[in-house]
């Protein structure tokens, strides 16, 4: 009997490789396709010829776990000690599959805000756990009315993804101080934060966990360096984590990989020292402007974006069909590709509403749009 009868191929998957097969652009699954900094490529090759090809320390490479701890004091002013509050991970998606496997306990209840990215709900049901889905308001934001409501004493953990993969959309100060008002009731709920776009949003500031004291001492807030330099098949990312919930996670940690890509690590410990990221924002705001307007003659409604490197559109004028089928659709008639937003939702709810990923070279974006806008 399969473990996990209700999960099915990943939409990402699912989309990419229909669009390989019928050539069509993909904007469906997120990774950048332009080339990334020269400065980074050149290390790597650089360090192909050194002596760095061999195991790390379990936490991540020391240079690397000391800048990472520089980088979250610069952008968040918070102190971290690098080797007991930071774990480098195999991508964001080892570091939340990791923390929910160490810190939930079977009948545990983990509460997931939908539309929610997809790689939540799996590893809490392995743990013989509940996932309670809490849908977020029409315009995406969190409905703190109802996320208190799903609260119970089996409550063990909230799973907050801001900046918001599909919807683009930010929390704000109010938001947090809802959270935070609403957790002084439950002590022993523990909050992962999924802040990998944390360093790709646009008129609106990102408002970390690391910069809100009440939540810091009872949250995992995970972050992806494959977001923040264009680099998402390198698979690095990190989490951070209070002592004691860090000693459970490294538990896990130590026998479901033990020790992430070495030359990764060093080449993104070298390149911390040079790059900016706080540029991340209005490289990504041009494309998301640049897109933006070349969907301005579509059929498409296009609705807002905050952050991120995803534009939600709504095709409800164009077509009836649910999002899945509209996604086929656009594919084999139409040669692009998107995600629709359904699969994000524990019942599939259908909004007939699609996400492009806008992480693309200009040339991709014309071509693209140019075929959307005979839709
Ligand atoms: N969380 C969110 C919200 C994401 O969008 C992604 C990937 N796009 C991940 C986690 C996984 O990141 P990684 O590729 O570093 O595993
Ligand atoms: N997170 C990426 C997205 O939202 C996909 C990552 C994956 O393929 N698992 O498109």
């Amino acid at each position: 009997m399969s473990k996990l009868p209700q999960i099915k191929t990943s939409i990402f998957t699912v989309m990419s490789k229909m669009a390989t097969e019928y050539k069509a652009i993909n904007l469906s699954q997120g990774f950048p396709n332009f080339a990334i900094d020269p400065r980074l490529s050149d290390t790597v090759a650089r360090l192909a010829k050194e002596n760095v090809h061999q195991y790390l320390p379990m936490s991540g490479y020391p240079p690397l776990l000391n800048k990472i701890a520089v980088l979250v004091l610069k952008s968040y002013h918070r102190n971290l000690h690098p080797e007991t509050e930071i774990l480098v991970t195999a991508g964001a998606t080892q570091a939340i599959f990791t923390t929910i496997t160490a810190l939930v306990h079977s009948n545990e209840e983990v509460i997931l805000l939908d539309p929610s990215y997809d790689s939540y709900e799996a590893p809490v049901l392995l743990c013989n756990a509940k996932p309670v889905r809490v849908a977020l308001n029409d315009d995406y934001t969190p409905n703190w009315e109802r996320i208190e409501k799903a609260f119970s004493s089996n409550t063990k953990m909230i799973i907050t993804n801001n900046p918001h993969n599909p919807t683009g959309k930010i929390w704000t100060d109010d938001d947090f101080v809802a959270l935070e008002t609403l957790l002084q009731k439950y002590p022993k709920v523990i909050v992962l934060s999924d802040e990998v776009y944390e360093y790709i949003t646009f008129e609106q500031n990102h408002i970390s966990v690391h910069s809100r004291e009440k939540l810091q001492n009872r949250s995992v807030v995970i972050a992806s360096f494959g977001k923040s330099f264009h680099i998402t098949g390198w698979k690095v990312g990190y989490l951070v984590a209070p002592e004691n919930l860090m000693l459970e996670i490294k538990k896990v940690h130590q026998f479901m990989i033990f020790s992430v890509n070495s030359i990764s690590q060093v080449a993104i410990s070298e390149y911390l020292d040079v790059v900016e990221v706080s540029k991340l924002g209005s490289f990504y705001q041009e494309k998301r402007d640049y897109f933006r307007k070349l969907l301005q003659n579509s059929r498409f409604e296009v609705l807002p974006c905050e952050g991120t490197y995803f534009q939600v559109v709504s095709y409800a004028s164009i077509s009836n069909e649910n999002d899945i089928d509209f996604c086929k659709r656009l594919i084999v008639e139409h040669g692009v590709a998107a995600i629709p937003l359904s699969s994000f939702y524990g019942d599939a709810k259908d909004e007939k509403r699609i996400r492009f990923c806008f992480a693309k070279d200009n040339k991709t974006l014309e071509e693209a749009a140019k075929r959307l806008c005979g839709v």
